[in-house]
């Protein structure tokens, strides 16, 4: 196979010289992988990126690692250098999933295998394994959030003001997060329970893209919210519920909240998002933001360490999730990692006992 041969060609480096952390293997030894992570600009990433290649390391492999500034033609030229320099897997969480299509050609011509990080990779066949968290579940528990507390969030005429939002129409993965929130709420908005005074409510799962953010911009989020909020909400109109696909655009909504004069413990609205940001965790211990769905991404970087370890060594790669993601060339075999609820509540339970923070970086 393509991996095995792979795999002889890196034991005959051996002894190039470069020194491999003790305990790794021959497969490892002196073996490169590319790793390209989208922006440093999102807090994320930078957690991703930097886990992932301490592990890699600690396991042998040299790494490369790369931040493409959200501009998919810089993450393409960076892959193609890591070509260059002859790594021999490469892990992509990529920015416009369907335009990595000729690099990744370049790559099957090499015999280098890609592993699709986070976001699917679309439109090529050259995309051999996918590791993510279960994006459809993401959308499901901001849903049934939305629906487990919207008794406490409602107008004067008892009912919900409602404003949703979708993640990067370019992101494959805001597609699977609007559609698990929609699947849950939307019977409401279709019943009048939920009104949503901009108009903002895509017809169907599909259209999910006419409320999409580009690059998942804070910036971007908040000159949305702000618009709504202007042109929508006249005569002490207030909003209930704010439907946000994740942290960054929570925060952007926040600021426009703020801007407008909305007062937690009076009438700040009940808000979701996800990856459990710092400066969202601390949002939601001051009460701004209701929720975060968090993806334990030193879970998603030990799996894809432990695929990359079986691709380098020709073994069999462990997934489970063999039909769900069909790239429109193939279903990619996928390995799904379980994202969990955080609120104000469970901050310490969950990320300061798990050390995923420290106690001190959260003022508790
Ligand atoms: C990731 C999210 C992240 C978003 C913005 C998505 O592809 O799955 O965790 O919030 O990109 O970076």
């Amino acid at each position: 196979t393509a991996a095995a041969v792979t795999l002889s060609a890196c034991s005959s480096e051996r002894g190039t010289g470069t020194s491999a952390a003790p305990g790794a293997s021959g497969a490892a030894s002196n073996t490169l992988i590319g790793i390209a992570m989208p922006t440093k600009s999102l807090e994320r990433w930078n957690r991703d990126g930097a886990n992932l290649e301490a592990l890699l390391k600690a396991a042998g492999y040299k790494t490369s690692l790369q931040y493409a500034d959200n501009k998919q033609d810089q993450q393409n030229n960076q892959i193609q250098n890591m070509l260059n320099d002859g790594a021999k897997v490469l892990v992509i969480a990529s920015i416009d999933g369907t335009a990595l299509g000729p690099v990744l050609a370049q790559a099957a011509k090499q015999g280098v295998k890609v592993v699709a990080y986070d976001r699917l990779i679309n439109g090529s066949e050259n995309v051999d394994y996918y590791a993510t968290f279960d994006n459809y579940k993401v959308g499901q528990l901001q849903g049934q959030f939305i629906l487990d507390n919207a008794d406490s969030f409602k107008g004067p005429d008892g009912k919900v003001i409602f404003e949703p939002f979708a993640g990067s129409p370019d992101d494959n993965n805001a597609k699977f997060f609007f559609s698990g929130a929609w699947d849950k709420v939307s019977p409401k908005v279709a019943s009048g329970d939920f009104v949503v005074p901009s108009g903002k409510a895509p017809a169907s799962n599909n259209d999910w893209q006419t409320i999409g953010i580009l690059n998942w911009d804070s910036a971007k989020a908040q000159a949305e919210m702000e618009n709504r909020l202007n042109s929508f909400y006249g005569g002490g109109k207030r909003v209930t519920v704010v439907l946000s696909p994740n942290d960054s655009l929570a925060l952007g909504i926040e600021q426009a909240l703020d801007g407008a004069g909305y007062k937690v413990g009076t009438d700040w609205p009940l808000i979701t998002g996800q990856d459990a940001d710092l400066a969202n965790v601390k949002a939601m211990l001051q009460g701004k933001q209701s929720m975060s769905v968090w993806k334990d991404t030193r879970k998603l970087g030990e799996q894809v360490a432990k695929m990359v370890d079986q691709i380098a060594k020709g073994e069999t790669v462990s997934v489970n999730d063999t039909k769900s993601y069909d790239n429109g060339k193939k279903v990619v075999p996928t390995y799904l990692v379980e994202p969990q609820v955080v609120t104000k509540d469970t901050v310490k339970s969950a990320l300061v006992d798990s050390g995923f923070y420290k106690a001190s970086d959260l003022g508790i």
